[in-house]
């Protein structure tokens, strides 16, 4: 291409981190992996000298993370637990005394030494198959990058120092990184790296700043002052556009910001139908942290907490004692409504560190969930105790994963009782009436759901891995992703034959799978007689305005006319065109570009 032809437009796809649409000049800052340009050995007389270095760097890293911390915004405060989560990572016993153990040891220099520790770190982080736990290993990485900076003496490129109202184009961005955006200025970020449940994105989010991560080849084709579209509700940018894009961006960017506006006056409100039938929309939620979250878009409660999360953290198992103040400050925060602690899905793909598993061909068939607690009841037990110790500080409520069929639940409410019983005896306060009830995702469980629903208080329908099981496709599988169909019939019968069994026996039944926060889906399944659902807490506000449209006798006929179809396209298209009926400010498209959810 020569300089005066016209720039070819571009389009790069990433993952969608902090919503809203943007439209302006890049700016491209350097945030390129710090490369190390000496790695060498020392002399016995130069050891102490090197430590000393190597302390010195952590002290400044520690003192600017801290001076960022104090600088936060009012409204950013809730996060800044990632910023102390960073300063905890600087005195880490593996990155620190790892670190100086190499130079002592190895006798070579600090950069080498906290290279090859954070190496060690990586290889363990590989071992887990958790896309959770690992993205984890992007804050030890940053703040790796950050110490070597300072060791480097390199670290003047501070982002608050950004002038214009520009996107920022970067390599990767850490949350100090995030938090120094000048955000009167920067309209918001991209950049190669990162995931969706980052540290990054959730900062993005809290400033409110549009971004798209994992765009891998940003910095390597995007160049100084391109024009870009960067629309953080679908992750794709746009470069060089066209007159065409910029126009329909703009009415894209225009209808996002009336829905926002929308969201922060509507989210507190109740969901209730035309006819008057309350809906509960509540937030599924992975950590602690995400309660807070979870109000503010107006949760009516936490549907599921899945806490895998606490083990894989960890370094050992955690103790009891851990769990408890866990569980203890989620029930507190969000009392007097409901939280559902699942105990743990551990095994099969999730491994803890402190625990030998044996491989598995087929970790998904494996010893997963509570399979792995009937065998391990020790670990099992442990977590009963913290979540019946929660119990009366809250509204909590006690769920157990992957039930295939009546013979588990017995045995673990055998368990259950057993705990009771030796809590009762040691005075320990304890709620004897917790409700108990389980996860329905498992296609044998659907088959036996009468006799289930005789055993429990509750079902909670987990679709993500009821519709992996019943159409034979691993839901982490990108080679058969395309098959993964939540709209496919068979699952509608499944969920329907669920509502039966628990409606007959009189039991509550939810759904928590993200088909809950597809707003494509919600008609269906209010009709299918679900009124509790359960989804990733930015949904809610949508999903509670959908229902607030529909009335129930309209949404039961439609429904029986989707029953009537045969195929999941012939269901999706359908549903798309009954939901854009249900809302025509958003037509087709609006819609899918709001859902945050099935897809
Ligand atoms: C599910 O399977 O639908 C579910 C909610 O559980 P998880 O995604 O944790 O397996
Ligand atoms: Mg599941």
């Amino acid at each position: 291409m020569t300089n005066t032809q016209l720039p070819e437009k571009k389009l790069l796809t990433g993952i969608p981190a902090s919503p809203g649409i943007i439209i302006g000049k890049a700016h491209l800052v350097d945030r390129s992996r710090v490369k190390i340009l000496y790695q060498y050995l020392i002399n016995e007389d130069q050891i102490n000298r090197e430590v000393e270095r190597f302390k010195k760097a952590l002290c400044i890293t520690e003192s600017q993370l801290l001076q960022i911390k104090n600088r936060m915004p009012e409204r950013m405060k809730d996060h800044s637990f990632i910023l102390d989560s960073h300063i905890m990572i600087i005195h880490d016993s593996m990155l620190k005394d790892a670190t100086v153990e190499k130079i002592r040891k190895e006798k070579i220099n600090s950069e080498w030494a906290l290279k090859k520790s954070f190496e060690e770190i990586k290889l363990l982080f590989d071992e887990v198959d958790d896309y959770y736990i690992r993205s984890r290993l992007t804050d030890v990485e940053n703040v790796t990058e950050r110490i070597l900076r300072n060791l480097s003496g390199n670290n003047d490129t501070s982002l608050s120092q950004i002038n214009g109202r520009v996107i920022i184009v970067a390599h990767d961005l850490s949350p100090a990184d995030t938090t120094e955006l000048n955000i009167t200025r920067v309209m918001g970020f991209i950049t190669d790296a990162g995931g969706r449940t980052s540290h990054t994105a959730i900062m993005a989010q809290a400033l409110e700043i549009p971004a798209v991560v994992g765009l891998e080849q940003a910095t390597k084709q995007i160049r100084e002052g391109d024009l870009l579209i960067v629309d953080g509700n679908s992750g794709q940018v746009i470069f060089s556009p066209d007159e065409d894009d910029i126009i329909a961006y703009q009415e894209k960017q225009l209808r996002h910001e009336q829905y926002k506006s929308f969201i922060a006056r509507t989210s507190h409100l109740p969901a209730v139908t035309l006819d008057g039938q309350r809906v509960y929309v509540m937030a599924n939620i992975e950590f602690l942290e995400e309660v807070a979250a979870a109000k503010d878009y107006g949760a009516d409660g936490i549907g599921l907490y899945r806490t895998e999360f606490l083990y894989l953290r960890s370094k050992g198992i955690p103790s009891e004692d851990d769990l408890f103040e866990d569980y203890r400050e989620v029930a507190e925060i969000i009392a007097p409504m409901p939280v559902t602690i699942r105990t743990f899905d551990l095994g099969g793909d999730k491994f803890m560190a402190g625990l030998k598993t044996a491989r598995e061909m087929n970790p998904a068939l494996g010893l997963r969930a509570i399979r792995f607690c009937l065998k391990e009841t020790k670990i099992f037990k442990s977590q009963l105790r913290a979540i019946l110790r929660a119990s009366t500080l809250g509204n909590v409520r006690l769920m157990f994963p992957m039930i295939s069929g009546v013979q588990e639940v017995l045995d673990a409410k055998a368990i259950l009782h057993e705990v009771m019983a030796e809590m009762e005896k040691e005075g320990i306060p304890f709620d004897h009436q917790i409700k108990t009830g389980i996860m329905i995702e498992v296609p044998s469980a659907v088959a036996m759901a009468e006799a289930l629903a005789e055993q429990v208080d509750f079902f909670s329908v987990g679709t993500n891995d009821l519709i992996q099981y019943s159409l034979a496709i691993d839901r982490a599988n990108e080679l058969v992703a395309g098959m993964y169909q939540p709209f496919h019939p068979a699952i509608l019968r499944m969920i329907r034959q669920v509502v039966s069994a628990a409606k007959g026996a009189g039991i509550e039944v939810s759904l928590c799978g993200e088909m809950a926060g597809d707003p494509l889906c919600t008609a269906a399944l209010l009709a299918l007689g679900i009124n509790q659902l359960s989804m990733n807490a930015r949904v809610i506000p949508l999903i509670k305005k959908i229902a607030r449209t529909i009335s129930s006798e309209d949404a039961r006929d439609d429904l029986e006319k989707v029953m009537t179809l045969k195929t999941a396209t012939e269901v999706r298209k359908h549903l798309l065109r009954t939901m854009s009926e249900l809302l025509p400010e958003l037509g087709e498209e609006g819609i899918l570009d709001l859902s945050g959810g099935a897809r």
